[in-house]
């Protein structure tokens, strides 16, 4: 499989073991055609992407939506493995979005760990509440998150961590390999369809399927997703139309048009109820059962 110039320019600055490290994974594709580094565990070093995290001295954001049942349901075990996880060692800002800030539970934070939480209003219907995070992480791109981060990741509450999800995730625009999906024909990917939507991808075009569970970049780069997400909803909305998974088909149609500088393998945010995959080697985030008639109405 491919090697990709800009990850080989890098392993070659770093050191020599860093540049085998590029063979290590000949079982996937590592490459975009567009020369973007798919990360698969082995085909990079954490401890050079943490070192050159703390020389840049960054604030990285996580945001996440807790409405409804799921804040009871999965918030505290998000933010909980997080600490265990996510960036350690940088400094991270949790922004947690909730129509009830006062039952945000009490997760002890590390040093240059902080939690702020913003609150929002209750959509009726789960796919608004869902839909509604593109308006509102505009909004707070535009605000203190935007004032207080460098980059910033975008998940779902109903996932946790497993192992670390540190700096080498880290770039102008990251997007998630969706688990379900990454070895699927590119015409058998579930994209939106109807060519009347703004969510629209036609038939031959489309690189990947991307996850909205995860998503990331510097706070320009996400201005700029979270906008276009958000003025294609309402488009959509304003003529009647829904696209098939929600923001998730918004998300890839920007990705289509705005090709993400990284790519994480579906190492990065993986599925138990899949099974076993030889090439899976250290999930990072696993998904919750999915409850449906548990958390939503
Ligand atoms: N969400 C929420 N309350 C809701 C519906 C959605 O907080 O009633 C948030 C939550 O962060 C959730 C995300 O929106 O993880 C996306 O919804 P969901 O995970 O149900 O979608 P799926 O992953 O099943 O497509
Ligand atoms: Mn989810």
């Amino acid at each position: 499989m491919g090697v990709c110039p800009s990850a080989r320019m890098a392993m070659l600055r770093d050191n020599f073991t860093g540049l085998l490290r590029l063979w290590d994974r000949p079982d996937v594709l590592t490459c975009t055609s567009w020369g973007a580094p798919i990360i698969w565990d082995g085909t990079f070093d954490p401890a050079v992407a943490q070192q050159e995290a703390l020389q840049q001295n960054l604030t990285i954001g996580l945001t996440v939506f807790a409405v409804g049942r799921y804040l009871e349901k999965y918030l505290a075990r998000f933010l909980e493995t997080a600490e265990q996880h996510f960036m350690v060692g940088q400094r991270v800002v949790y922004y947690v979005f909730t129509e009830l800030p006062a039952a945000v539970p009490r997760v002890a934070l590390g040093p240059g760990r902080g939690l702020r939480v913003e609150r929002v209003v209750r959509e009726r219907r789960w796919q608004d509440v869902s839909m509604q995070r593109m308006r509102t992480l505009h909004e707070a791109l535009h605000g203190r998150l935007g004032r207080e981060a460098h980059f910033v990741f975008c998940m779902d509450v109903d996932q946790h961590f497993r192992s670390s999800f540190g700096p080498e995730a880290l770039a102008e625009s990251v997007a998630q390999l969706h688990a379900w999906h990454y070895h699927r024909p590119r015409w058998l990917l579930p994209y939106e369809r109807d060519a009347r939507s703004a969510a629209a991808v036609a038939p031959g075009e489309g690189d990947f399927y991307y996850h909205a569970a995860v998503f990331g970049g510097s706070v320009a780069a996400l201005r700029g997703l979270t906008g276009h997400c958000a003025r294609a909803l309402q488009r959509d909305r304003e003529r009647g139309l829904e696209a098939r998974w929600h923001d998730e088909s918004h998300l890839n149609k920007f990705f289509w048009l705005h090709k993400p500088a990284k790519v994480l393998s579906p190492e990065f945010c993986w599925s138990p109820d899949i099974g076993w995959r030889a090439e899976i080697r250290r999930p990072r985030l696993l998904w919750a059962p999915k409850e449906y008639a548990l958390v939503r109405d």
